[in-house]
Protein backbone atom coordinates (compact mmCIF):
# COMPACT_ATOMS: atom_id res chain seq x y z
CA UNK A 1 0.00 0.00 0.00
CA UNK A 2 1.16 3.80 -0.81
CA UNK A 3 2.28 6.04 2.05
CA UNK A 4 -1.14 7.90 2.42
CA UNK A 5 -0.02 10.27 5.20
CA UNK A 6 2.84 11.76 2.10
CA UNK A 7 -0.25 13.47 0.87
CA UNK A 8 -1.76 14.59 4.01
CA UNK A 9 -1.22 18.10 5.48
CA UNK A 10 -0.69 18.90 9.03
CA UNK A 11 -2.15 22.32 10.31
CA UNK A 12 -1.02 22.97 13.65
CA UNK A 13 -3.28 25.12 16.28
CA UNK A 14 -6.43 24.87 13.54
CA UNK A 15 -9.48 24.86 14.61
CA UNK A 16 -7.73 25.36 17.64
CA UNK A 17 -5.00 25.52 19.75
CA UNK A 18 -3.10 22.64 20.42
CA UNK A 19 -5.69 20.45 17.66
CA UNK A 20 -2.72 19.09 14.46
CA UNK A 21 -5.54 19.34 11.79
CA UNK A 22 -4.91 16.48 9.28
CA UNK A 23 -5.72 17.99 6.03
CA UNK A 24 -6.71 15.93 3.12
CA UNK A 25 -7.38 18.40 0.24
CA UNK A 26 -3.57 18.16 -0.62
CA UNK A 27 -4.27 14.28 -1.02
CA UNK A 28 -7.44 14.76 -3.33
CA UNK A 29 -5.69 17.30 -4.44
CA UNK A 30 -3.27 14.73 -6.00
CA UNK A 31 -4.98 12.61 -8.48
CA UNK A 32 -2.64 9.55 -8.57
CA UNK A 33 -2.91 9.75 -4.79
CA UNK A 34 -6.81 10.22 -5.07
CA UNK A 35 -7.62 7.53 -7.43
CA UNK A 36 -5.55 5.43 -5.00
CA UNK A 37 -7.29 6.20 -2.19
CA UNK A 38 -10.57 5.31 -3.83
CA UNK A 39 -8.79 2.11 -4.99
CA UNK A 40 -7.34 0.86 -1.43
CA UNK A 41 -10.58 1.16 -0.41
CA UNK A 42 -12.98 -0.29 -2.86
CA UNK A 43 -10.04 -3.32 -3.00
CA UNK A 44 -10.35 -3.59 0.45
CA UNK A 45 -14.20 -3.95 0.56
CA UNK A 46 -14.41 -5.70 -2.87
CA UNK A 47 -15.39 -9.10 -1.72
CA UNK A 48 -17.52 -8.02 1.39
CA UNK A 49 -21.32 -8.13 1.02
CA UNK A 50 -22.60 -4.86 1.21
CA UNK A 51 -25.42 -2.96 0.05
CA UNK A 52 -25.02 1.08 0.64
CA UNK A 53 -22.23 3.09 1.98
CA UNK A 54 -22.99 5.80 4.15
CA UNK A 55 -21.11 8.81 4.84
CA UNK A 56 -20.63 11.99 7.33
CA UNK A 57 -20.98 15.55 6.01
CA UNK A 58 -18.19 16.69 4.88
CA UNK A 59 -15.60 15.41 4.20
CA UNK A 60 -16.95 12.10 4.52
CA UNK A 61 -18.52 12.53 1.10
CA UNK A 62 -15.57 13.05 -0.49
CA UNK A 63 -14.42 10.07 0.09
CA UNK A 64 -17.54 8.09 0.59
CA UNK A 65 -19.41 9.85 -2.71
CA UNK A 66 -16.42 8.05 -4.71
CA UNK A 67 -15.77 5.03 -2.88
CA UNK A 68 -19.81 3.96 -3.67
CA UNK A 69 -19.66 4.90 -6.83
CA UNK A 70 -16.61 2.41 -7.73
CA UNK A 71 -18.25 -0.07 -5.27
CA UNK A 72 -21.73 0.08 -7.23
CA UNK A 73 -23.60 1.17 -4.05
CA UNK A 74 -26.25 3.52 -3.44
CA UNK A 75 -25.08 6.55 -1.03
CA UNK A 76 -26.53 8.03 2.19
CA UNK A 77 -25.37 11.26 3.39
CA UNK A 78 -25.25 12.03 7.49
CA UNK A 79 -25.43 15.75 7.87
CA UNK A 80 -25.36 18.42 10.34
CA UNK A 81 -28.72 19.25 12.06
CA UNK A 82 -31.22 21.25 9.87
CA UNK A 83 -29.58 20.32 5.97
CA UNK A 84 -31.72 17.10 5.01
CA UNK A 85 -35.09 18.10 3.42
CA UNK A 86 -37.61 15.44 4.69
CA UNK A 87 -38.10 13.70 7.49
CA UNK A 88 -34.82 12.64 9.71
CA UNK A 89 -33.58 10.98 12.47
CA UNK A 90 -31.60 13.05 15.23
CA UNK A 91 -28.33 11.52 17.09
CA UNK A 92 -26.97 14.23 19.31
CA UNK A 93 -22.97 13.07 20.75
CA UNK A 94 -20.89 14.70 23.17
CA UNK A 95 -17.72 16.95 21.81
CA UNK A 96 -14.70 17.81 23.74
CA UNK A 97 -16.62 21.10 24.49
CA UNK A 98 -20.30 20.61 24.45
CA UNK A 99 -22.24 18.61 21.57
CA UNK A 100 -23.46 18.22 18.17
CA UNK A 101 -26.10 16.47 16.46
CA UNK A 102 -26.27 14.34 12.98
CA UNK A 103 -28.99 13.66 11.03
CA UNK A 104 -30.08 11.17 8.72
CA UNK A 105 -33.12 10.91 6.41
CA UNK A 106 -35.49 8.33 8.13
CA UNK A 107 -36.28 6.66 4.60
CA UNK A 108 -32.73 6.33 3.56
CA UNK A 109 -31.98 2.77 4.55
CA UNK A 110 -33.83 -0.34 3.85
CA UNK A 111 -34.39 -2.58 7.16
CA UNK A 112 -31.26 -5.07 6.55
CA UNK A 113 -29.57 -3.13 4.84
CA UNK A 114 -25.60 -4.15 4.93
CA UNK A 115 -23.80 -0.22 5.74
CA UNK A 116 -20.17 0.75 4.99
CA UNK A 117 -20.07 3.90 7.05
CA UNK A 118 -17.56 6.22 5.58
CA UNK A 119 -15.84 9.25 7.07
CA UNK A 120 -12.01 11.42 6.37
CA UNK A 121 -10.48 10.72 9.87
CA UNK A 122 -11.04 8.67 12.92
CA UNK A 123 -10.34 9.93 16.67
CA UNK A 124 -12.28 9.01 19.65
CA UNK A 125 -14.87 7.27 17.34
CA UNK A 126 -17.62 9.57 18.40
CA UNK A 127 -19.17 11.16 15.67
CA UNK A 128 -18.51 7.95 13.77
CA UNK A 129 -20.85 5.90 17.15
CA UNK A 130 -23.12 8.58 16.07
CA UNK A 131 -23.87 7.78 12.82
CA UNK A 132 -23.77 3.65 13.60
CA UNK A 133 -26.79 4.78 16.60
CA UNK A 134 -28.62 6.24 13.47
CA UNK A 135 -28.32 3.48 11.12
CA UNK A 136 -28.82 1.01 13.50
CA UNK A 137 -32.34 2.95 14.82
CA UNK A 138 -33.00 2.87 10.84
CA UNK A 139 -32.93 -1.29 10.86
CA UNK A 140 -29.82 -0.96 8.59
CA UNK A 141 -26.92 -3.69 9.68
CA UNK A 142 -23.11 -1.79 9.87
CA UNK A 143 -20.24 -3.74 10.78
CA UNK A 144 -17.44 -1.99 8.86
CA UNK A 145 -16.46 1.72 8.68
CA UNK A 146 -13.25 2.93 6.41
CA UNK A 147 -11.75 6.25 6.96
CA UNK A 148 -8.89 8.04 5.49
CA UNK A 149 -6.94 8.63 8.69
CA UNK A 150 -6.37 7.08 12.09
CA UNK A 151 -5.30 8.76 15.07
CA UNK A 152 -5.22 5.77 17.18
CA UNK A 153 -3.58 7.51 20.22
CA UNK A 154 -7.36 8.72 20.63
CA UNK A 155 -9.06 4.86 21.10
CA UNK A 156 -11.62 5.33 18.08
CA UNK A 157 -10.79 1.84 16.79
CA UNK A 158 -11.71 0.13 19.78
CA UNK A 159 -14.98 1.76 20.49
CA UNK A 160 -15.69 1.02 17.39
CA UNK A 161 -14.66 -2.45 17.66
CA UNK A 162 -16.19 -2.75 20.96
CA UNK A 163 -19.58 -2.09 19.37
CA UNK A 164 -19.29 -4.72 16.76
CA UNK A 165 -17.87 -2.33 13.74
CA UNK A 166 -14.43 -3.46 12.16
CA UNK A 167 -12.41 -0.61 11.38
CA UNK A 168 -10.01 0.10 8.18
CA UNK A 169 -7.99 3.11 7.29
CA UNK A 170 -5.28 3.98 5.06
CA UNK A 171 -2.87 5.59 6.99
CA UNK A 172 -1.95 6.94 10.39
CA UNK A 173 -1.15 9.85 12.64
CA UNK A 174 0.97 9.18 16.44
P1 LIG B 1 -14.03 11.85 16.54
O1 LIG B 1 -15.53 11.97 16.65
O2 LIG B 1 -13.31 12.28 17.77
O3 LIG B 1 -13.61 10.48 16.06
O4 LIG B 1 -13.58 12.89 15.42
C1 LIG B 1 -13.73 12.59 14.06
C2 LIG B 1 -14.37 13.71 13.29
O5 LIG B 1 -13.78 14.97 13.60
C3 LIG B 1 -14.19 13.50 11.80
O6 LIG B 1 -15.39 13.85 11.14
C4 LIG B 1 -13.02 14.40 11.42
O7 LIG B 1 -13.27 15.06 10.20
C5 LIG B 1 -12.92 15.42 12.57
N1 LIG B 1 -11.57 15.50 13.16
C6 LIG B 1 -11.24 15.18 14.44
N2 LIG B 1 -9.95 15.38 14.69
C7 LIG B 1 -9.41 15.85 13.52
C8 LIG B 1 -8.07 16.24 13.12
N3 LIG B 1 -7.04 16.19 13.98
N4 LIG B 1 -7.87 16.64 11.84
C9 LIG B 1 -8.93 16.68 10.98
N5 LIG B 1 -10.21 16.33 11.30
C10 LIG B 1 -10.45 15.92 12.55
Amino acid sequence: MIDFSAYIRTIADYPKAGIQFRDITTLLNDAQAFNAAIDTLALHYADIALDQVVAIEARGFIIGAALASKLGLGFVPVRKVGKLPADTLKQTYALEYGEDTLEVHQDALAAGARVLLVDDLIATGGTALAAISLIRQLGAEVRHAAFVIDLPDLGGVQHLQANGVQPFALCQFE
